[in-house]
């Protein structure tokens, strides 16, 4: 029987035009139906040298349905290469043209010897998600661009995390981790956002080690490299917010790399002291609001639930009741996802649920008994159900309605200190 999915927090992989547009200078050519990029993209930080409108789209039609729609790809890559001045050109495909049978592969292989690098990744949205899109993406850029290297940069480091725009935070996030990989004295090396893009791509097969933040997104792509290329990877399932889980983030990403105790220790030390020394100035607040923000639910993707959970039992000392993961998580990766919920501090475990149904998420909230006010961090369909309940909202994931980010963090220290600052903000405006 049919099913209605109500407030729907991810886009069809087609929605992957963003990871490519989120490398600089790389340029998707849209095989896809005239309304795809149109529907998929964003009005937020997305404009630029490259924006939506200029994509180039085959925008096949009845007759390309009938007759196939290679002859019509084959134009636009060719046009694409002549007009638009780009580093990287990266085919995605639509439904259209997979339900058709369409051979984009076989066309884009004529483009071997073109001027400038040309790839293609099916993204049909029957295929999956555009976090399944994403991993598409860097999947073709492995097998189609990138080569073995005979030659490895001690230190140098791939960095693989946020889904750009997915995650409004994505470019802030990436540069501090770049921040906190440095500090031990490696290099930190990613794809998206300014001054990164081709030059960096070209460094992957180089790189020391992958190191993936992420629950589950990325993880086919590490296990490629490390059996393409022969780099080792270190996944790290939490990201890290707040100085509990950046603390044991350095401590893990420096045993692996093998960067001495001290140094580490030394890097964890001077961070703690500025974090508790802001805590230590705003202690008070924080007691007297305690009972505001007793228990919280988090509703975004594995990624971003997962690590704020753990920061706000962890570091603000709050109770969760259930978290939802919205990014329609595959099976084989939810039970050790959920073991991560249980390692919390204090002896502290989460329950969590994977729904994609706003609808059943809203209605779990409103039964929940949060002991006080609930503390809901989620995307903008969360905020009429939390204020129903008197609750404190912030929004924190897709869709994010009520802010302008341009390269805020949540990770880190600092990201940590950021989202205290949200977070109370909020909270002191009910005194007011
Ligand atoms: S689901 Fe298919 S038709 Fe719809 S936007 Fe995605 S690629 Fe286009």
């Amino acid at each position: 029987m049919a099913k209605l999915l109500d407030k729907q927090r991810y886009k069809c992989a087609l929605g992957a035009m963003q990871t490519v547009q989120a490398i600089e200078r790389a340029l998707p050519v849209l095989h896809s139906g005239p309304g795809c990029a149109q529907k998929l993209s964003e009005s937020t930080g997305s404009s630029g040298y490259f924006s939506p409108n200029i994509f180039p789209c085959t925008s096949i039609n009845e007759k390309d349905v009938v007759f196939g729609g290679v002859k019509k790809l084959r134009s636009t890559i060719d046009n694409a290469l002549k007009v638009v001045d780009a580093d990287l050109y990266v085919v995605l495909t639509g439904c259209i043209p997979e339900i058709v049978g369409d051979d984009s592969g076989e066309v884009v292989s004529e483009f071997a010897d073109a001027d400038k690098p040309v790839i293609y990744a099916p993204t049909a949205g029957f295929k999956g998600n555009n976090y399944k899109g994403h991993e598409q993406v860097i999947d073709a850029i492995i097998d189609q661009y990138l080569k073995k290297s005979d030659k490895k940069e001690k230190g140098l480091v791939n960095i693989w995390a946020d889904v750009p725009y997915q995650d409004l935070f994505w470019l802030g996030n990436l540069r501090e981790l770049e921040n906190l990989v440095r500090e031990l004295g490696l290099t930190p090396n990613t794809i998206f956002g300014y001054k990164r893009g081709i030059e960096n791509i070209k460094k992957i097969p180089e790189a020391e080690f992958n190191l993936l933040i992420s629950p589950w997104v990325g993880l086919s792509n590490v296990k490629k490299m490390e059996k393409k290329f022969g780099t080792p990877y270190l996944h790290l399932k939490t990201l890290p917010v707040g100085a509990t889980e950046t603390s044991k983030f350095l401590r893990e990403v420096g045993k692996f790399a093998g960067v001495e105790e001290e140094k580490v220790e030394a890097v964890i030390k001077e961070h703690e002291d500025y974090y508790y020394y802001l805590i230590e100035r705003y202690a008070d607040l924080f007691l007297e609001n305690r009972v505001i923000n007793k228990q919280f639910t988090i509703v975004a993707d594995a990624l971003y639930t997962l690590g704020l959970t753990k920061f706000l039992v962890n570091d603000l000392g709050l109770v969760p009741a259930t978290q939802f993961v919205v990014d329609d998580t595959p099976q084989k990766y939810r039970e050790e996802i959920t073991e991560e919920f249980k390692k919390l501090n204090f002896g502290i475990e989460a329950n969590v649920s994977f729904e994609t149904d706003g609808y059943k998420i809203h209605e779990e909230i409103k039964s929940h008994d949060y002991h006080g006010y609930p503390l809901v961090l989620g995307g903008y369909y969360e905020k009429e159900v939390t204020e129903s309940l008197k609750g404190n909202f912030l929004n924190i994931s897709w869709p994010v309605q009520d802010k302008v980010v341009f390269d805020r963090s949540y990770v880190g220290y600092s990201g940590g200190i950021r989202l205290i600052e949200d977070i109370y903000t909020i909270a002191v405006q009910r005194f007011n």
